[in-house]
């Protein structure tokens, strides 16, 4: 399988895994629906793939990339260079409320470099505030854990933070085939619309971070065992969650309750 696409050689360090299926990208910028009445924002533009068709939509297109290669060549596009702001920086590392203009929520997308795809998430998540939507192509086992509700294999602490920010909604299957080079796994679109009101209200979201990731840690214990450095044994009489559950079998709400009796109970 050839490494080049586009005279580029594909770096495994940034996971580049370029788009070429038209039918896919069709499907995707016809999901995505980009307006001119809101920024767009695409983290990891790579070759364009997106880019291109998202760019003879609208006339203003802000994009994250890393590799300096890759940003040089986005520059000197001659069609896209005139409609792209191009940031050479770490999305993991960027403050994307800094895109916000006269308080309009920011729209963003991505064909997701897979190796940072789960922090990028988190990270994103401490935006939502200013995000109006996001569409990500993903590995297809982080949409299914991102979309995974209680008592469910895939359900972890990423469903839990994903579905406390946002209503998770699958898209479209993508099959290796469809990327140069093609990933060993399967792919698949996702969008996630921020709520304006989050579906539980919680005291202080760090702690429901904190509640998830170690019961999740531990998932075979009862929560009795792997929460008993955060509620102690008698403290579960006040709580209408059992401690003989398991991380799998509690959903939102009762990881707030937790998280909230946590954090009302903590210095
Ligand atoms: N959008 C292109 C496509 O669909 O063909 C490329 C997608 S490729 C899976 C991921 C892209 O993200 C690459 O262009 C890569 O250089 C870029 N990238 C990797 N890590 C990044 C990071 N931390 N911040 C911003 N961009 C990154």
């Amino acid at each position: 399988m050839s490494k080049t696409h586009l005279g580029h050689t594909a770096r495994k360090r940034f996971g580049q895994n370029f788009l070429h299926d038209e039918y896919i990208i069709d499907k995707i910028v016809g999901a995505i629906a980009p307006r001119n009445d809101q920024k767009m924002v695409e983290i990891g533009p790579g070759l364009g793939a997106l880019t291109e068709p998202v760019c003879e939509q609208i006339d203003q297109l802000t994009v994250i990339e890393l590799d300096r290669d890759l940003a040089k060549r986005l520059r000197h596009h001659p069609f896209m260079q005139s409609k792209l702001t191009i940031i050479e920086q770490d999305a993991l590392n960027f403050d994307f409320a800094s895109l916000v203009e006269n308080e309009k929520k920011i729209r963003v997308f991505g064909n997701l470099p897979y190796n940072i795809s789960t922090p990028l998430m988190f990270h994103l998540f401490s935006f939502t505030g200013c995000i109006e939507d996001m569409h990500f192509m993903l590995q297809q086992e982080v949409v299914n854990r991102l979309a995974a509700g209680p008592n469910h294999k895939n359900y972890g602490r990423l469903s839990v933070m994903a579905q406390y920010y946002c209503k998770v909604m699958p898209v479209l299957p993508v099959p290796p085939s469809a990327f140069k080079p093609a990933p060993k796994v399967d792919s698949a679109v996702v969008r996630l619309i921020p709520y304006e009101q989050p579906p539980v209200q919680l005291i202080n979201v760090e702690k429901l971070n904190q509640v998830c990731a170690m019961a999740f840690n531990q998932r075979r214990k009862t929560i009795r065992n792997s929460l008993k450095e955060l509620i102690s044994g008698e403290q579960w009489n006040a709580l209408s969650v059992s401690p003989d559950l398991r991380a799998e079998n509690l959903s939102l709400t009762q990881y707030a309750e937790l998280a909230n009796f946590v954090a009302s109970n903590s210095s």
